[in-house]
């Protein structure tokens, strides 16, 4: 059996087109552009290539994109005075500051510092306690487009056993919070687990979110099991030349798995898509206040 392909690249289309409509909407029935502001401090390379692809996805689905670059050096006070301007300023639904923050920066201050209905990474405490007790806050962006993936190949997962391989807020914990408000029996793994191999191979469904280079190994899955490949590792090959992998061995999961994702080309675009659909949804919450 060969598992079948998910395309986050193309669920991504599809998600952002759909979008696109609602931007139209939200102008036409009140003429309000959903506004994005991306606040990045210092200039790490990564954190810059992920910023611009957002600017650029932002705008080109009719939404509102304004950035603040800012040097490594920005003080707490100076970061935390532009969150609060994009507060106030009715014309920005979401603020997304970039992660990770230079060492001087503590990430939690200034997450806490978004207005809970502006965060549309879904980090805000507010918003983490809202997803835990089925509440209508703002979901993490990369497990909200991994549930949107495991929803094209099954609707209903009431029942199934999930394990998610890491436990970091950004993913691992927030994704295990969406499998067990769709009712599955969630299990969470993470570096002191024991046993992983086996834990995998009970998995119905398996999200893998740790970030070392194929260390799900084909015999570890279920057959017929859904496999979210989460991880960007970046690999060499012996000629020098690099490629990502994800956390999962892909080829090997291929023959095993009933469906899984790609790295590239999984869960990754499926991200910013995310993004704009809370800032979507951020505008709209805005209007009906
Ligand atoms: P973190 O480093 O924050 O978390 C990794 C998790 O994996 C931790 O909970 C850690 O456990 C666990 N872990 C580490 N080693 C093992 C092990 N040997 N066995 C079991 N668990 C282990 O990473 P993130 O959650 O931020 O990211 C995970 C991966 O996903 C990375 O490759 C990252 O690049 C990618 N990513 C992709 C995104 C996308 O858009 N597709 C978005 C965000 C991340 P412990 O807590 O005990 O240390």
């Amino acid at each position: 059996m060969t598992a079948t392909r998910i395309s986050g690249t193309a669920h991504a289309e599809s998600l952002r087109a759909e979008i696109g409509l609602g931007v139209a909407n939200l102008k036409a029935s009140h003429g309000v552009t959903p506004g994005l502001a991306v606040v990045l401090v210092g200039e790490d390379p990564a954190s810059q290539v992920y910023v611009r692809n957002k600017i650029k996805q932002t705008e080109a689905i009719g939404m509102r994109s304004i950035h603040h670059l800012l040097p490594a050096e920005t003080s707490a006070a100076e970061l935390l005075a532009v969150i609060d301007q994009l507060n106030t300023d009715p014309t920005i639904h979401g603020i997304l500051v970039q992660l990770p923050l230079p060492a001087h920066l503590d990430p939690t201050v200034v997450i806490e510092t978004i207005d809970p209905a502006k965060d549309v990474d879904g980090f805000h405490t507010h918003n983490v306690g809202l997803l835990w007790t089925e509440g209508a806050g703002f979901v993490p962006c990369t497990p909200l487009g991994c549930l949107h993936l495991l929803h094209s190949v099954r609707r209903d997962l009431a029942g199934l056993h999930a394990v998610v391989v890491g436990r970091s807020n950004i993913v691992g914990r927030p994704m295990a919070a969406l499998l067990l408000n769709a009712s599955c029996t969630v299990t969470i793994a993470h570096s002191k687990t024991q046993g992983l191999p086996d834990l995998c191979r009970s998995a119905d469904i398996l999200v893998a979110a740790v970030g070392r280079p194929q260390m799900i190994q084909g015999d570890w899955i279920k057959p017929g099991a859904i496999v979210l490949d989460v991880g960007i590792n970046r690999i060499q090959a012996p000629n020098g030349t690099t490629r990502l992998v994800g956390d999962v061995d892909f080829e090997a999961a291929l023959a095993i798995a009933g469906a899984i994702t790609p790295v590239p080309g999984g869960p990754g675009p499926m991200t910013i898509a995310c993004l704009l659909a809370n800032t979507l949804e951020a505008a709209k919450r805005s209007v009906s206040k």
